[in-house]
């Protein structure tokens, strides 16, 4: 008889829990996987997918707008939001079956519901109170919204980006609170779905890390488009009367609105895993510590994706996932690779970026070369909109090799998502600039920036 019921036992259904799951069963391994909720993950349930679904939806309103310029007339709109909620749902439960079929394929027994651990080799089923012992274990158990991060009177009065993509009623006037990838993509999503939005962040400008050129772009962008940023504030009280909300800044001004959204960061879901019957540590944060082979300080048990909060994507909890199946189960240690990864901001335009940032490179010592382009895309010349798209790379002086690049336009994260096989490459600037430009397109920009902008230091 073996001598535990699993070779692998993963805990949570998300993108990385999924893949590993699947990869080690296909690798000949006997596997389990609970997950309390649904398949998917925040990835599928409640973050990119549904935020993206949400962000197309969003587009619409301008996209009518423009067709004017083009000859169109549109008739009067109407903008019904039960019926997006309602498709994006059906969308979502589609995706979560296939999840839950691939990896039935794929030979891994599924439990619905919580585990938690009662020693380092077992852990108990909440609802059916089923013990499992396993050889290894993988926690994937992501994240959620933080809210208690927050110093804020009167935070249940708030939403998170959880309750966001099912209300029952799209509110008239919202608040969000975070200028980071969560607070400006939802504020994009509303006010183009005709809200009245204001962003309120504690810095200067919205995206703290991204290049300060394209933050500026976006920081403009946001103004001339109406949705109102509300800078070097934080919230610290939210009231509720009837259906209203009242939104305090620590200042004194007070922000009336149907909604308030807090989307200031994520944390770990660490809490009532049983991590300590494990004898798991935990670092920064509460997220689970790890070393690059994504196991953490007890032998047998890993952890990947958003619980570790290294990066916190997608693809990268799915990189990790294919390197702890590699190390675990095909005898090829595999560290991860979290050097330049892509990463995008669905506002309207999007940002766009891999690699590094004029600031960070200089920290890193380089002497840099940055070359740039403003313009008006081709399409704006008859929309009548002023949009300007922005396209950046910093250059390393010494060798011409190009290590950050930086887009701020439309279908950006569709161009840097091959930029970054270049860079990964280590593609010079003459390589950028033998390539022939695809014309006419906004991604010939990245290789006819002939003269340097600026070098720094
Ligand atoms: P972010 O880390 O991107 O942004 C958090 C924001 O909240 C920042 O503006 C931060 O301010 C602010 N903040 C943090 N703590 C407080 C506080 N106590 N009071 C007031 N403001 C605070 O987190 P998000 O929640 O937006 O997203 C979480 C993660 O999810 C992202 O980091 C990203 O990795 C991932 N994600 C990726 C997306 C994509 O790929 N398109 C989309 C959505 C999420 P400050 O900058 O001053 O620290």
């Amino acid at each position: 008889m073996a001598a535990y019921d699993y070779d692998l036992f993963v805990i949570g259904g998300g993108s990385g829990g999924v893949r590993a799951s699947r990869m080690a069963a296909l690798a000949g391994r006997k596997v389990g996987i609970a997950e309390e909720y649904q398949f998917g993950g925040t990835c599928v349930i409640r973050g990119c997918i549904p935020k993206k679904l949400f962000v197309y939806a969003s587009q619409y309103g301008e996209d009518f707008e423009d067709a004017a310029g083009f000859g169109w007339t549109v008739p009067e709109r109407h903008f019904d939001w039960k019926t997006l909620v309602a498709n994006k749902d059906k969308e979502i439960a589609r995706l979560s079956d296939m999840y839950v079929a691939n990896v039935k394929k794929a030979g891994v027994e599924i439990f619905d519901e919580r585990a938690e651990f009662l020693d380092p080799h077992t852990v108990v089923l909440k609802k059916s109170g089923k013990k499992i012992t396993a050889e290894r274990f993988l926690i994937a158990t992501g994240g959620h919204p933080s809210h208690e991060a927050s110093q804020i009177e009167g935070s249940a009065n708030c939403i998170t980006s959880n309750e966001a993509f099912y209300l029952e009623k799209l509110p008239r006037r919202i608040v969000i609170a975070g200028g980071g990838y969560i607070g400006v993509e939802f504020a994009h999503i509303f006010h183009g779905l005709g809200c009245d939005v204001t962003l309120v962040f504690r810095a200067d400008k919205v995206l703290r890390g991204f290049d300060e050129d394209i933050r500026d772009c976006l920081m403009a962008e946001m103004h001339t488009s109406g949705i109102r940023c509300v800078a070097g504030r934080t919230l610290t009280r939210v009231d509720r009367k009837g259906d209203e909300v009242f939104a305090f800044t620590g200042k004194g001004e007070v922000i009336e609105a149907d909604r308030v959204m807090l989307a200031i960061g994520r944390h770990p879901n660490t809490r009532g895993l049983g991590l300590d019957k494990a004898g798991v540590k935990l670092g920064k944060h509460e997220a689970v510590a790890v070393d690059d082979y994504s196991k953490t300080n007890v032998d047998h048990i890993y952890a990947i994706g958003d619980v570790t909060d290294r990066l916190q994507l997608t693809p990268v909890a799915i990189h990790e996932a294919m390197c702890f199946v590699k190390t675990v189960f095909e005898g090829k240690p595999t560290p991860v690779d979290h050097h330049l990864v892509p990463t995008a901001v669905f506002s309207r335009p999007e940002i766009a970026t891999v690699g590094l940032t004029e600031t960070k490179a200089l920290e890193q010592g380089y002497a840099i070369d940055v070359y740039q382009s403003t313009f008006r895309p081709l399409k704006h010349t008859l929309s009548g909109r002023n949009t300007r798209a922005r396209f950046k790379l910093v250059v390393d002086a010494k060798t011409n090799k190009v290590l950050g690049c930086h887009i701020f336009g439309f279908d950006a994260a569709e161009i840097i998502q091959m930029a970054t096989v270049a860079l990964k490459m280590g593609a010079t600037k003459e390589n950028f600039d033998a390539a022939i430009a695809l014309h006419p397109t906004a991604a010939e920009e990245l290789v006819t920036m002939r003269t340097k902008s600026y070098s720094k230091p």
